[in-house]
């Protein structure tokens, strides 16, 4: 078993982390079934945020009576003080307890500061101080930020995307933290699923031993095959180099990561998934998107404004409208019937 401690929190967990935001698009009754199921296998790490509407919820349901088993991380997108203690307050009804392990900062555009006139680190460090919360974190998708974020020193934790496409400037982050003893939480590891290959996305993380990957879960499926690397993971062996190499080289350049850094789009387009469309037919099942639901999805690319706002918030440099564009043909060409290559 890999087990991995989050720097200063002590948190000390199997490199298996319940990522619960894919929670939210099952009934209650399945969520707790699956995060009980993930808890009796061994998982310890659960994953949440306010903003994944009733994922909290479904947690509070699934950990009652046994919540000092857990750790339980959380965060909040409040831009003042007071939605901030509004969030806060939400979070520990829904998970029905008094203290949350890990509170995040959940994506801001900067990286909150003491003195910087919003006072959204002064009330973490005040929730701390009441023991309304354990240990402060911040989540990010923006590379500076992150930067900034560790070298500030006033963060526990860093969650950030992470995965076997990183580039090199990602991999830095996790040597940073790992020398300021920031515990890294790494996010989409399936790269918002255009790697299928879990094992191979195991090992990966595996061979950071400051990362607590945490798995995005909806499945049974999918569980069982995480909840298996607890007892045996996978290790980085030529046949995973292999796939891992290929991955590397089919995905790498202008590809959209699918993080949604760019939204929310004026002409409603859920760029996050129109951009990448090309390659989640070909690396999942095509029907899964050729639904009408799918159709009526990459339809409104058709209302694209062209205001350029989405390019100007990609951290890729992506030249978002054209990927759009690309990707929409493709799609329009596979349902006309186009074999896929
Ligand atoms: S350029 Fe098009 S896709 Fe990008 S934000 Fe504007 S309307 Fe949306
Ligand atoms: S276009 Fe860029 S910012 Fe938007 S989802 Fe893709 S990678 Fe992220």
């Amino acid at each position: 078993m890999s087990m991995v401690t989050l720097g200063s929190t002590g948190i000390c967990v199997n490199k298996n982390g319940f990522g619960a935001l894919p929670v939210q698009r099952v009934t209650k009754e399945d969520a707790v079934y699956l995060l009980r199921k993930a808890y009796d296998g061994g998982i310890r790490f659960f994953d949440t945020a306010r903003a994944y509407s009733d994922s909290e919820e479904k947690l509070g349901a699934a950990f009652e009576g046994m919540r000092e088993k857990v750790f339980i991380s959380t965060k909040t997108m409040a831009k003042d003080v007071e939605g901030f203690w509004k969030d806060l307050e939400t979070s520990l009804s829904l998970l029905k307890t008094d203290y949350i392990d890990i509170y995040q900062f959940h994506n801001p555009s900067f990286c909150p500061k003491p003195g910087d006139g919003t006072g959204l680190y002064e009330a973490m460090l005040e929730a701390k101080a009441q023991g309304k919360i354990r240990h402060i974190g911040i989540t990010n998708h923006r590379m500076s930020v992150a930067e900034e974020i560790i070298e500030s020193g006033l963060y526990e934790t860093l969650q950030f995307p992470f995965c076997y496409l990183a580039t090199d400037r990602e991999k830095a982050l996790v040597q940073g933290c790992k020398e300021k003893n920031i515990g890294f939480i790494a996010m989409k590891a399936l790269s918002g699923g255009l790697i299928t290959n879990s094992a191979a996305a195991y090992a990966f993380e595996d061979q950071y031993d400051n990362v607590l990957p945490i798995w995005g879960v909806q499945r049974e499926k999918e569980l069982d095959e995480f909840l298996s690397y607890i007892a045996c993971p996978p290790a980085m062996t030529d046949e995973i180099k292999t796939i891992i190499e290929k991955d590397q080289k089919e995905l790498s350049g202008n590809f959209c990561r699918g993080c949604g850094y760019c939204m929310p789009c004026p002409a409603g387009i859920e760029i996050n998934t129109c951009a990448r469309m090309s390659l989640l037919l070909r690396r999942s099942p095509s029907a899964n998107q050729l639904t009408e639901r799918g159709q009526a999805m990459m339809k409104k690319i058709e209302g694209c404004l062209h205001c350029g706002a989405c390019m100007k918030k990609c951290p890729y440099g992506l030249n978002t409208p054209k990927l759009l564009e690309e990707n929409y043909e493709d799609y329009k060409n596979v349902l006309a019937g186009k074999t896929l290559v």
